[in-house]
C-alpha cells in the first residue's frame, strides 16, 4: 500500500508545466486561442501555493478541492475537462487514502467516465483522452507489476505514442472541431499536457520510491 506524495507531484507538474509553457501556447495557437499551457500553467501555481492545505486532506478531498481550483483558475473547456477527470478520480479514491496500483486503474478510470461524460468526448476526437486512455489501458496492462519504475517506464511510452497519434487525426470536439481536416498535422494541446502531467507524476513518484 502506498500514500500519494502529493506536494512533491505538485511541484514536479509545475516545473514541468512552466518549463514546457510556451511550447503548449503554440501548439493550442494552431488548433485555437493560443493560451493552453499559460492557463494550466497558473492554475497549477495556485495549487502549489496552496499545496500545505491540500498535503493534509484525505486524497478524495484534495482531489475535489484540485478540481475545484482547476476549474476556476484555468477556465474553458480546459478547466471543465480536467475538473471533471479530477472530482471522477475522487469519487473512486480510497477513504484511508492508501493506493496500490489496481486502486489507482479504477482511479483513474473512474477520472475519465467522468470526463468524458462531462465534455461528451469520445476517444480518436484530437483530446487529452487520447493519451489518457491508453494510459489507463496500459495501467491495467500492468497493475500486477511490483516495480514502480518499469511500471511508469510502460505508461509513458504508451502516452508517447498516443499523443503522437493525435497528429494524424482531424479534431472533433471543442472550438479546433470547426477546423476539420485543416487541424491533421498538429498535435492535440490538450493530449500533450496530459502527457505531460503523467510524465510529471511518475517522475515525482519514482523518485520518492527510490529514496
Ligand atoms: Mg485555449
Amino acid at each position: 500500500m502506498y500514500r500519494l506524495p502529493l506536494v512533491a507531484i505538485l511541484d514536479r507538474v509545475e516545473a514541468t508545466l512552466e518549463e514546457r509553457r510556451v511550447e503548449l501556447d503554440g501548439l493550442d495557437a494552431a488548433l485555437g486561442d493560443g493560451d493552453h499551457g499559460t492557463n494550466l500553467a497558473r492554475a497549477i501555481a495556485r495549487l502549489r501555493r496552496e499545496h500545505g492545505e491540500l498535503a493534509v486532506m484525505p486524497l478524495d478531498e484534495a482531489l475535489r478541492e484540485i478540481a475545484r481550483l482547476l476549474r476556476e483558475e484555468m477556465g474553458g473547456d480546459g478547466g471543465r475537462i480536467y475538473a471533471a477527470l479530477l472530482a471522477g478520480m475522487a469519487e473512486a479514491a480510497p477513504a484511508d487514502g492508501e493506493l496500490d496500483l489496481p486502486v489507482a486503474v479504477r482511479m483513474l478510470e473512474a477520472g475519465i467516465a467522468a470526463a468524458r461524460q462531462e465534455g461528451g468526448l469520445e476517444i480518436g476526437r484530437k483530446t487529452l483522452l487520447d493519451v489518457l486512455q491508453p494510459v489507463a489501458d496500459a495501467l491495467r496492462r500492468h497493475q500486477g507489476e511490483e516495480d514502480p519504475e518499469a511500471v511508469g517506464a510502460f505508461l509513458v511510452a504508451a502516452a508517447g505514442h498516443a499523443l503522437h497519434h493525435t497528429r494524424d487525426v482531424p479534431a472533433g470536439w471543442g472550438a479546433a472541431a470547426a477546423l476539420g481536416e485543416t487541424s491533421i498535422g498538429h498535435i492535440d494541446p490538450g493530449a500533450c499536457s496530459a502527457a505531460l502531467v503523467v510524465g510529471a507524476i511518475i517522475d515525482a513518484i519514482v523518485e520518492q520510491e527510490r529514496r
